[in-house]
């Protein structure tokens, strides 16, 4: 029996891939064109800069077909040779994945321990540093939003630690779950590479990614010795569009040209900002309500850290968090974020960043209380009612 398809708009409430906007679906829809052709050159430029302006930098943007894991593989494979170190701040699941990457592609992983609930701590990051007077350290990478956690890790704090350790390795921030959501300042923080994903923020399909590169990353690139080819950004500034060692994805920037004018000019980026804030802090006051009679609580513990893109929910003790997450799907047709690794089936995430308003996040914590109500989980009813008081503050 093939599943029959629920009747209303599902609420897609994901912390990635997110809702696309429908003036961006309908601008993706844009019929083949040569990517030399001068019409999408122009489209082509006006989207490299505007990524710019969205990454605060006025460096270096190289962009890959592929999701954020490209992304993730071209800033190692560019700027590491093989027995190279990198210090990994563990923020939680992407912060490991990242790390295993690098162990994969040949490179020394030393990682500054972190409780995930609490994030890393800024004086161990410093020591670490300071720790390797012989510089063996080469880059320090941190996750600016751990999508997993739903925590925020201040970025311009781990560039205070580095340069209080007067540490000169490169700094490597992924901003897949941040960019376009939250505040990102590339240049003004000393980011060496900035790794983005098309998917979250940017309200586009998933398979575009890129990373800001900065001129110190770029010497540094010059004496990196892992294999690398379609990654190869020496090969990508030989190329008419000095990105995309093959054929340039033209849809992409079609939308990304769209995006980018919803972002900048229809809300204003400081406003995007805002708005994420806004919906994040009604989730959270949800979620706290719902934590009284031993219900699901916020799993990050450290206010100044929460994210403002994606709420991770805790599960009380003993209850399967993907249970209430088939109920919500299959009942309601509301799509929730899963655990991922050791949080499998201990929390769901509420995505809360992209093309999302009041009424969306309303109906998807309603929705949740409704699903708890008819798995019977635990926690104290009215939580839809806190979200509103938060919204109407
Ligand atoms: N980093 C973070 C913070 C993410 O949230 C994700 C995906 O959700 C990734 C990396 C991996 O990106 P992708 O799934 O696009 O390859």
């Amino acid at each position: 029996q093939p599943a029959r398809k629920p009747r209303g708009r599902q609420f897609f409430a994901n912390p990635g891939p997110t809702n696309i906007p429908d003036s961006v679906l309908l601008a993706t829809a844009h019929h083949t064109m040569d990517f030399n052709d001068p019409h999408f050159i122009e489209v082509y430029d006006a989207c490299i800069a505007g990524l710019k302006r969205i990454l605060k930098t006025q460096q270096n943007i190289f962009l890959y077909t592929g999701s954020g894991h490209a992304a993730w593989e071209a800033s190692f494979v560019n700027l590491l040779s093989p027995g190279d170190t990198v210090l990994i701040l563990e923020s939680g699941y992407f912060s490991i994945s990242w790390a295993k990457m690098a162990a994969d592609l040949g490179v020394e992983v030393q990682t500054v321990p972190a409780d995930w609930r609490r994030g890393v701590d800024m004086g161990a990051v410093q020591a670490a540093l300071a720790a390797d007077k012989s510089h063996v350290i080469k880059a320090v990478c941190v996750v600016h939003n751990e999508t997993a956690t739903g925590m925020m890790i201040p970025v311009n704090e781990v560039r205070a630690a580095m340069d209080a350790a007067g540490h000169p390795a490169l700094l490597l921030a992924d901003t897949i779950s941040s960019l376009g959501s939250l505040d990102f300042r590339m240049d003004e923080w000393g980011v060496d590479a900035a790794v983005g994903g098309s998917q979250k923020g940017l309200m586009l399909p998933t398979g575009m990614s890129f990373t800001g590169v900065s001129d110190k990353a770029m010497e540094a690139h010059k004496t990196s010795r892992l294999p690398k080819h379609y990654f190869n950004w020496t090969n990508m500034l030989a190329r008419p569009h000095k990105s995309f060692v093959g054929t340039v994805p033209i849809s992409f920037f079609y939308g990304l040209q769209e995006a980018l004018r919803l972002i900048e000019q229809e809300e204003g980026l400081e406003n995007v900002f805002a708005r994420h804030h806004r919906l994040g802090n009604a989730v959270r006051a949800a979620v706290q309500h719902w934590s009284g009679n031993n219900g699901p609580q916020l799993f990050c513990l450290n206010p100044s850290r929460y994210s403002d893109s994606v709420t991770a929910v805790l599960m009380p003790e003993g209850i399967n968090a993907d249970e209430l997450r088939g109920v919500a799907l299959k009942r309601y047709n509301v799509s929730l974020g899963g655990g991922l690794g050791p949080l499998g089936g201990k929390v769901f995430r509420i995505g809360h960043l992209g093309d999302l308003n009041e009424p969306m996040i309303l109906g998807t914590l309603a929705t949740v209380e409704l699903a708890m109500k008819t798995a019977g989980v635990p926690h104290t009813p009215g939580g839809v009612d806190a979200a509103i008081a938060a919204l109407a503050d």
